[in-house]
């Protein structure tokens, strides 16, 4: 088929067709303008494809049999296969998810009282090297496809549904692996998808985007999206951060704080959510709380302190469980809301910063990167 502006660039499926699942409201506009078919017809598909999670065309009653024909000619519906699946002893569920040529990542479900959060991968593996990151240490592949990404959410909400036990996807975070605004566009087109009425209709409060601060992107996202900001500081001034988050070289705290405050002028959200990750020795002293207090004196802020989860190779320590205490009061004093985020799912490598998939490192061609340790 030709493609349209709107659903170009999505990759065909192994067939040539295009996988419809990525498609949002102005993708699937795009598609039914090029099969000269009405628009109304996109909020049907999506209320077929996200809602009842059909996947035959020809079950898709209320759509005219013409249509139904075009759809099977141009397009088709996968869910990615877990390869591997496992529960932590506190209930957290990890899933390993093929992808073409080899590839795999993982999306993680972490259940909470009210809540169950799907945690999810925009990127096979991870270009910025923070090196407190396992993810980041097994290089990068490629971005995720719109339908990979929101794939994720279809996978865990069948899986959880087949368990019976009740659990269910409340919240989501782009919080997996990979950066999401390095992987814009179809980023975009899948969180369009989570929080559109007609598809997944989830709060644009319960849906987080999780970044390392890229920030002409930041700029960007203000423009067409309005899900909730979460941004990976790990440190409160430049020197320090220049170390730890190696892109900060690029985009220092002098350009990404305005693009924060930018995308809360932008936005009906009050607030972002700061996350600093809590590395024994290197960013959790005293001083350091009271200077990440002063830094974002003017913003407002929550702050989510992660305790440092180790994996194999890694140079760092995780803070004592006291000094993140003393950390979060400091910050408290101050006037911060201030949150610890539970480790969940640390036996089953689930946990913050221990997703590693099965990523194929495209500047090591040829080199496998270390497959998922527990695959
Ligand atoms: N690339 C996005 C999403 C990544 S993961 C980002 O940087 O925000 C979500 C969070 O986990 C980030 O704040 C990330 O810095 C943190 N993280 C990464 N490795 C970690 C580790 N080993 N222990 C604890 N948190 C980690």
């Amino acid at each position: 088929m030709t493609s349209t502006a709107a659903a170009d660039g999505q990759p065909r499926t192994e067939s040539g067709r295009l996988n419809l699942l990525g498609l949002d409201a102005a993708g699937l506009d795009g598609l039914l303008r090029e099969l000269d078919e009405k628009p109304f017809r996109g909020k049907q598909l999506r209320q077929w494809l996200h809602q009842r999670r059909v996947f035959d065309f020809d079950a898709m009653t209320d759509l005219a049999k013409g249509f139904r024909r075009k759809l099977v000619d141009v397009a088709e519906l996968q869910v990615p296969r877990a390869i591997f699946d496992r529960e932590s002893e506190d209930g957290t569920r990890k899933w390993l998810l093929a992808l073409e040529s080899g590839q795999a990542v993982e999306t993680v479900y972490i259940p909470e009282r009210g809540r169950g959060t799907l945690c999810v991968s925009s990127q096979v593996g991870c270009a910025l090297d923070c090196g407190f990151c396992s993810t980041g240490k097994q290089g990068f592949n490629r971005n995720l496809s719109a339908a990979e990404i929101i794939g994720q959410l279809h996978y865990a909400t069948q899986a959880l549904e087949d368990e019976g036990r009740g659990r269910r996807v409340t919240n989501v975070v782009m919080m997996g692996m990979g950066e999401p605004l390095a992987n814009f566009r179809n980023v975009i087109a899948a969180t369009n998808l989570m929080v559109d009425p007609y598809a997944w209709g989830l709060s644009r409060r319960r849906v987080t985007l999780s970044t390392v601060g890229l920030v002409p992107a930041l700029y960007r996202l203000a423009d067409v999206s309005n899900i909730s900001l979460a941004v990976s500081l790990h440190a409160p001034n430049d020197a320090l951060r220049d170390e730890i988050v190696p892109i900060n070289r690029k985009y220092p705290l002098r350009e990404l704080l305005p693009a924060c405050e930018h995308y809360l002028g932008n936005t009906p959200h009050h607030c972002i959510y700061w996350e600093y990750v809590m590395l024994d020795g290197v960013n959790d002293s005293d001083a350091q709380a009271r200077e990440l207090a002063r830094l974002l004196r003017h913003i407002p802020s929550k702050i989510n302190l992660i305790p440092f989860n180790p994996f194999p190779g890694t140079r760092y320590e995780a803070s004592p469980r006291a000094r993140i205490q003393r950390f979060s009061e400091i910050l408290q004093n101050a006037g911060f809301i201030t949150t610890t985020r539970r480790t969940r799912g640390q036996d089953i490598d689930g946990a913050c910063g221990q997703l590693v998939g099965q990523v194929i490192n495209r500047r090591n061609q040829g080199k496998r990167g270390s497959a998922s340790a527990n695959a």
